[in-house]
């Protein structure tokens, strides 16, 4: 996959009809979580700007299941991750497979990849969390990192993309998605958050000693010392 062929899958919005029902959903617990897994996301380079008529979004998504249902939080369509605040996640409660419709709660339209976590989360009962990021270092070096990857590429947003990923889900926490980026999940936030982190450093290790001149640019960022103190504190 050449890096045109990504760059070529262009953010259009959501390709899903949405069934929103306009609701407070801020008060939910795990919310002050999500926003903070969503910094680190922006931080370390893991969910790119992207520009739209409207303003700037985050290219990534971050899910947590509700307790007990398929229903699951996750992070807006169309919103920068530096800005987020509890009252903009949404609740997306189903979904319906034939009729590309999505259902919701919330004040905004849920992210373009919510059939890729309802999915998921369907399929595998024990996983509480889904962040899906994208990194350039992961997709660069997937043969060496041995993870698991989706056999053919799918546009972004789609049931096709989705289906793809459920072909190789399997158990495992830690999914590349060709040619585009990756999912990490887990038990809690935190676990999803820290697969994504150790999977990235290890990225970021091997493109510098490969090229040890390169610039950053590109590459994403390192975790910080002290928010990495700060996760094992939690
Ligand atoms: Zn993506």
């Amino acid at each position: 996959m050449s890096k045109s062929e990504i760059s070529g899958d262009r953010y259009v919005g959501v390709k899903f009809r949405t069934a929103l029902t306009v609701k407070d959903v801020s008060s939910v617990s795990g919310l002050h979580e999500l926003a903070y897994w969503c910094k680190q996301f922006d931080h370390m380079g893991l969910a790119p700007p992207y520009e739209y008529e409207d303003g700037t979004g985050s290219s990534g998504n971050l899910s947590f299941r509700v307790p007990s249902t398929d229903a699951f939080m996750i992070t807006p369509a169309k919103t920068s991750f530096r800005k987020l605040s509890a009252a903009d996640f949404v609740r997306v409660t189903g979904c319906d497979v034939k009729e590309q419709k999505i259902f919701c709660e919330g004040m905004n339209e849920p992210s373009s990849e919510s059939f890729m976590h309802c999915l998921i989360y369907m399929n595998r009962p024990d996983v509480q969390s889904i962040f899906h990021g994208h990194d350039q270092g992961i997709l660069s070096h997937v043969k060496t990192l041995d993870v698991v990857m989706t056999k053919s590429a799918k546009s972004y947003g789609t049931l096709d993309l989705a289906y793809e990923v459920l072909k190789v889900l399997g158990s495992n926490n830690y999914v590349v998605l060709r040619g585009h980026g990756f999912l990490s999940m887990g038990s809690s936030m935190q676990d999803a958050g820290e697969l994504a982190i150790r999977m990235h450093e290890k990225a970021l290790d091997m493109s510098e000693s490969e090229h040890p001149a390169w610039d950053m640019v590109g590459r994403g960022r390192r975790i910080s010392k002290k928010l990495l103190g700060r996760l094992h504190l939690k």
